[in-house]
């Protein structure tokens, strides 16, 4: 029987789980020099046929003792093999949904929204070996968990390292009962999670998977809700202190008082914040019933331009279309939308119609990472740049962090500033550094922990 040639894997060893660590110490485990050397040297007396009674007796101990441990070690070797591919072909066992609430920023969308509503859900994609994936929807627990419902007889048993493939497949079966809202919602979250499990399998972060790094660190913006001149002051100045080098302001009373109003806002910021400290505007037209057309919009616009804001994002309704064409043709500062349209062939006619100089898809809500990724090449075929829209958590913005990394077109990521979902969710919390920019997670999958105290504290 000729020796089978001892398998190293000491780079794997480290992280290999504790059945496979086990298999590869049963097949490494060898006989000692001196056992071998006893064995050749009986080997060749039989050779040459000077075998005595009793060295014939002990060379067929020893060859029954080799055939043993090669049998072993065998069937290790077939053991690990098994377990190695099962490990590459993780099937998707359960999902865990934990609504958020206690921590939405006041006001949030509208005047109705109170903190302890929940518009946020993490959701949890559990394998057959027990690998967790995680992602984030921007709807509530009771209408993922509807959705949820739908979707699981298509997703327990499928692979759990295929999310493009997989969330197609979700979408065309849904399509008669789901087709875009709340179970594109859905599909969101179980698609950042999937991401995130193919990297966990795969040992890449998601922005590699994606196709590759562009960047790795990126500007992130505060974002925070207009107010009052007085407080408005105070919850820039914190913003500041909090290392954020650009600030996007929105909604009320921005756009719901008069012009005048709207004026003294904008100059309040630009004159706490200074010259250097890049500010965005968000009129907020996707609330309900928005009262302004094309003509406000533009004449808004110019007012924006005169204290050098970096964009003006859903000045009009988010379907008014022809409204946003126009206004992109005439207004004298970039203009932005998109927060609310979900699958990519919503964002086609404001992509291919140069609607707008930013397109701001939401990967928790338009289809995760994978529509947002085909949506962010689409814009740079058509040279617009991506911002996208995050009313989030850490887990959507750690997802943000590695779409923009692998787009070649991007320019922020937007952080809801101050909200507990952002600061406790995860174990190492994301933080502007000194020149203002966030870092893409390096390790596998979006790189990140849940903090499971924070989640039970916050978790419905
Ligand atoms: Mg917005």
């Amino acid at each position: 029987m000729s020796r089978i040639s001892v398998v190293r894997d000491r780079g794997r060893d480290a992280r290999l789980p504790g059945p496979q660590a086990r298999l590869l110490k049963q097949i490494n485990q060898g006989f000692t020099d001196a056992w071998w050397a006893h064995y050749h040297k009986l080997v060749e007396k039989r050779q040459d046929c000077l075998l005595s009674a009793p060295e014939h007796r002990e060379l067929i101990r020893l060859t029954d003792q080799l055939e043993k441990r090669e049998v072993k070690r065998l069937q290790a070797l077939l053991k690990l093999a098994k377990l190695r591919k099962q490990s590459l072909t993780q099937l998707m066992k359960a999902l865990r949904l934990t609504g958020l609430s206690g921590g939405t920023v006041e006001g949030g969308w509208a005047d109705d929204l109170k903190p302890d509503d929940d518009i946020n859900t993490i959701v949890e994609v559990i394998t057959d070996e027990g690998l967790i994936g995680v992602g984030s929807a921007m709807t509530s627990k009771a209408l993922v968990a509807a959705a949820v419902r739908l979707l699981r007889p298509l997703l327990i048993g499928e692979r759990a390292d295929e999310p493009m493939r997989v969330t197609e497949k979700l979408r065309q079966s849904t399509f008669w009962q789901g087709r875009g809202g709340a179970v594109e919602h859905a599909i969101s979250g179980i698609d950042i999670a999937l991401w995130d499990l193919f990297g966990k399998i795969t040992n890449q972060p998601v922005a590699r998977l994606l196709g590759g790094y562009y960047r790795d660190k990126i500007k992130p913006y505060g974002s925070m809700l207009f107010a009052e001149p007085e407080s408005l002051r105070e919850k820039l100045l914190q913003a500041l202190a909090r290392g954020f080098k650009a600030i996007k302001l929105g909604w009320r009373p921005f756009g719901r008082r008069d012009s005048k109003t709207d004026e003294l806002l904008v100059r309040t910021a630009r004159d706490t914040v200074g010259p250097d400290v890049e500010l965005m505007v968000d009129a907020g037209g996707s609330e309900q019933f928005w009262p302004h057309g094309y003509k406000w919009a533009l004449r808004t616009a110019k007012m924006l331009a005169d204290y050098d804001v970096v964009w003006f994002e859903e000045a009009l309704p988010p379907d008014d279309l022809e409204g946003f064409i126009e206004l992109r043709r005439h207004a004298p500062v970039p203009i932005a939308t998109g927060e609310v349209l979900t699958r990519r062939q919503s964002f086609r006619p404001f992509i291919e119609r140069h609607a707008v100089d930013i397109i701001q898809p939401d990967c928790t809500k338009c289809g995760g990472l994978t529509e947002s990724w085909r949506i962010g090449w689409l814009a740079y075929e058509h040279n617009i740049m991506l911002v996208p829209h995050g009313w989030n958590t850490a887990i959507g913005l750690a997802a943000d962090l590695h779409l923009t990394a692998a787009l070649p077109i991007a320019r922020n990521v937007e952080f809801l500033t101050p909200s507990p979902y952002l600061d406790e969710l995860v174990t190492e919390p994301f933080k502007p550094d000194a020149e203002g920019f966030l870092h893409t997670p390096t390790k596998p999958g979006l790189g990140i922990e849940l903090n499971r105290e924070a989640l039970k504290k916050y978790g419905i």
